[in-house]
């Protein structure tokens, strides 16, 4: 799909100090959201989500952040944190339920947590969009299905980024994954080997091969960082060579 590469649009690249984003609506439900990134939450506790948590902007919240919650829910985006203003509307007694908001710095997307305290237990779950590409510099060098479950790349650069994926074709990884999600980000590893890892952009195709998601579908896919080198060297589904072999389409 390149229906949202207009030349115009500038979707990828916050190095130009401004980007565009398409947003969709129904408004006879009242409700507004992404048009093509895909909605991405994360509540694990990981590394990578430590690496990306940390890195993150502190921001007044913006028509972007809106997105993510409910309409009433809209004006306690603005409601201070306990631990910030003992008196905030989000404050009782000693517990919370707030948001936070932030940026990415590096691919401007709008990032919303939600915070609950109860009984001294912190919960946080971030909310936030995928990108559609990296930026236009970017190579990426490892992938990771982050428990199956968050989707990351590593540019050569050494940047963490949410996977590019399309809010219509999201990804699978790991025994747990069904076909089609593990089909899709098959697919996506495919097309990162074969550009060695310039060709980012999400086009939610579905590889035909069985083999690439059977192998997407076990334990391999999901326990480390999938090096593009490596899986080009070890996986002959992934080989950038097209055999005949390696494009057989499933029975
Ligand atoms: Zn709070």
């Amino acid at each position: 799909m390149t229906v949202y590469a207009h030349p115009e649009l500038n979707l990828t690249d916050p190095g130009k100090g401004y980007a565009h984003f398409v947003l969709y609506t129904e408004p006879r439900l009242n409700v507004a959201g992404a048009a093509w990134n895909a909605t991405i939450n994360i509540e694990l506790d990981s590394p990578y989500v430590q690496e990306w948590v940390d890195r993150l902007q502190r921001c007044e919240p913006n028509a972007l952040h809106t997105t993510f919650v409910m309409n009433r829910e809209i004006p306690r985006l603005f409601h201070p944190c306990v631990d910030e203003d003992k008196t905030s509307p989000a404050a009782n007694g000693g517990n919370c339920h707030c948001f936070r908001t932030w940026t990415d710095p590096e691919y401007g997307l709008p990032v919303v947590g939600r915070h609950s305290r109860s009984a001294g237990q912190d919960r946080w779950i971030y909310m936030t969009y995928a990108p559609l590409a990296l930026r236009p510099d970017d190579v990426v060098y490892s992938v990771v299905a982050d428990r199956g479950d968050v989707f990351w790349a590593r540019t050569t650069g050494g940047v963490l980024a949410v996977l590019p994926m399309l809010e219509s074709s999201g990804y699978g990884a790991g025994p747990r994954s069904g076909t089609g999600g593990a089909s899709t980000f098959g697919a996506y590893l495919q097309q990162l080997v074969d550009s060695e890892g310039r060709d980012t952009a999400a086009k939610g195709r579905d590889t035909s091969s069985r083999q690439l998601v059977n192998w997407v579908r076990s334990d391999a896919a999901h326990r480390q960082e999938l090096v593009l080198r490596d899986l080009a060297a070890t996986f002959p589904g992934f080989s950038p060579d097209t055999s005949p072999s390696a494009e057989t389409p499933a029975q």
